[in-house]
């Protein structure tokens, strides 16, 4: 199953409140120094919360929140195996 990863500017965002107010189960708004920030309550989201987070990201007037697909890490392993494997056999064939 599919798991993303969202990535959220602090420094940029304004404070609207449009995030919360579409996906209230992830975005909060957080008061610091009296100014008022928003706060993803996850970093990491599964396919099933992706919509919601999406459409945060889509409402967001100053396009502070990026959603990004992690890939598999099975893959990746599988990948580096077939890597040093490849490195291996190239070490035998000098002898
Ligand atoms: S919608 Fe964007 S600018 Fe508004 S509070 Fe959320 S992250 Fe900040």
């Amino acid at each position: 199953m599919a798991k993303y990863k969202i990535t959220f500017d602090r420094k940029t965002c304004i404070g609207s409140g449009a995030c919360t107010s579409v996906c209230p189960e992830n975005w909060e708004l957080v008061e610091k120094n009296g100014e008022f920030k928003a706060k993803p309550k996850k970093t990491e989201i599964s396919e099933e919360e992706y919509a919601s987070n999406a459409e945060a990201a889509a409402i967001c007037p100053v396009e502070c929140i990026t959603i990004e697909k992690i890939k598999a890490k099975k893959r990746m392993a599988d990948d580096e195996g077939f890597g040093s494997e490849e490195e291996q056999s190239d070490e035998e064939e000098d002898f």
